[in-house]
């Protein structure tokens, strides 16, 4: 591929411009988005993914485009997905217009139950530009639960759908996408990665970023630094009734129900720290379904038609790393955003490709930096 970094000094901060060719291992939704930014800006890029792209995380979760409770977390958060929520429609449809495939995004809104600050909320949401109402709409008022916050701005995708679109706007964008391909060491010399090398071949590589969700604690051999990011089982139920039934995200102490337009509901979910065993078990199941049941009746005697747990890439506060890596200088990580990657992943694509490029960064990259993360307590 012949081409170098080109390093240039600006200020006390090395910045390096970005030129040559980006392997990106991992492409669940966090290293797609990023395949998708560079390719969007003319930069050739190489993915690589150990199993089928888009099918962990980024398969498994729900595809609410928001904070469960927004008011709720720490500023980074809320930043990432503000920026991600407000580009999202425009993010969604060049991605289907360019693969010709739907990502069913629908902004169905949110309605949270009981609670328990509601005037805090409202100033919270506010303060930040969220539509927030104190109740809900008329369809939803035989509802009980408290204090109820509606936001109506909230919307979701169908997130295996999205992946699904993301991979094939990469392909026909020009990206490489190498599925069943695990990337197991480096080649490095002084501070550069040159060639990632998996079991059946070596990629040269100018820049390499590492989109591995869970498994980014992991490290690669030779990358011996690893972020402070672990795996945290979430399980989730699948029911079918008629379409139109549920018309929004429903959440309430911790359960969300999240309707698609063709009836499909989902019930989640848990946040369990298995490592990385991804089994589903009979008591979570039963549990889900009775909290399922108890915030919509109509699930009570159905059946869930599947049972599935996904592994989030947990960090600390859910905030990700979004940096290089402290040892090598041609080496990014996009990774550990928890409970939120399918919502902060336009602007955190946006917030690496800026760094890789050198340019002004379209939010303060402090908090997401390496050593931040490292910092943190879980
Ligand atoms: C039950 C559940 C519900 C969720 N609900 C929501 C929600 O409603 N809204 C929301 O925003 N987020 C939600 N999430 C979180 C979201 O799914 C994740 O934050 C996001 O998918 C992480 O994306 P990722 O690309 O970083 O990780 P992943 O999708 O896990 O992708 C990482 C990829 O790296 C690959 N990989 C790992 N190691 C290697 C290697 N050595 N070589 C090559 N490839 C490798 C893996 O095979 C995988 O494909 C949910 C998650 C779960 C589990």
């Amino acid at each position: 591929m012949g081409h170098e970094n080109n390093v240039c000094i600006q200020g006390a901060r090395r910045w390096h411009s970005l030129t040559g060719h980006t392997l990106i291992v991992g492409a669940g939704i966090s290293g797609l988005s990023v395949a998708w930014a560079l390719l969007q800006r003319g930069h050739a890029v190489t993915v690589l993914d150990r199993g089928a792209a888009g099918r962990e995380s980024s398969w498994a979760g729900g595809g609410i485009l928001s904070p469960l409770l927004p008011w709720d977390y720490a500023e980074p958060v809320s930043a990432l997905a503000l920026r991600s929520m407000a580009a999202y429609a425009g993010w969604v449809a060049d991605i289907e217009s360019t693969s010709r495939l739907d990502a069913e995004l629908w902004q169905c809104g949110m309605l949270a139950l009981d609670v328990a600050a509601p005037e805090q909320a409202l100033a919270w949401c506010a303060a930040h530009g969220m539509a927030a109402l104190r109740d809900d709409p008329d369809a939803l008022n035989t509802l009980g639960g408290g204090h109820r916050i509606w936001l109506p701005g909230v919307a979701q995708v169908r997130n295996p759908r999205l992946v699904a679109a993301l991979r094939a706007a990469v392909v026909q964008s020009g990206g490489a996408i190498h599925e069943h391909c695990p990337a197991v060491g480096v080649v490095a010399r002084n501070r550069r990665v040159t060639a990632v090398q998996t079991p059946t071949g070596t990629f040269q590589a100018d820049n390499v970023v590492l989109a591995t969700g869970a498994w980014s604690g992991l490290g690669l051999a030779e990358l011996a630094a690893t972020p402070k990011i672990r795996p945290m089982r979430g399980q989730m139920l699948l029911f079918k009734l008629a379409p139109g039934v549920l018309n929004t995200v429903l959440f309430r102490h911790g359960l969300y129900l999240i309707p698609r337009r063709d009836g499909h509901v989902l019930a989640g979910s848990t946040i369990e720290d298995a490592g990385f065993d991804n089994t589903t078990d009979d008591a979570t199941r039963q549990r889900l379904h009775a909290d399922a049941a108890a915030l919509l009746p109509q699930l009570a005697d159905l059946q869930p038609i599947r049972h599935w747990a996904g592994l989030r890439p947990g960090s600390p506060d859910n905030i990700p790393v979004i940096d290089r890596h402290p040892d090598f200088d041609n080496v990014l990580i996009n990774a550990g955003h928890f409970r939120y990657g399918v919502t902060m992943a336009p602007a955190s694509a946006e917030l690496l490709v800026n760094l890789m490029e050198g340019a002004a960064p379209a939010l303060d990259p402090a908090p997401y930096r390496w050593q931040a993360a490292q910092a943190r307590a879980w």
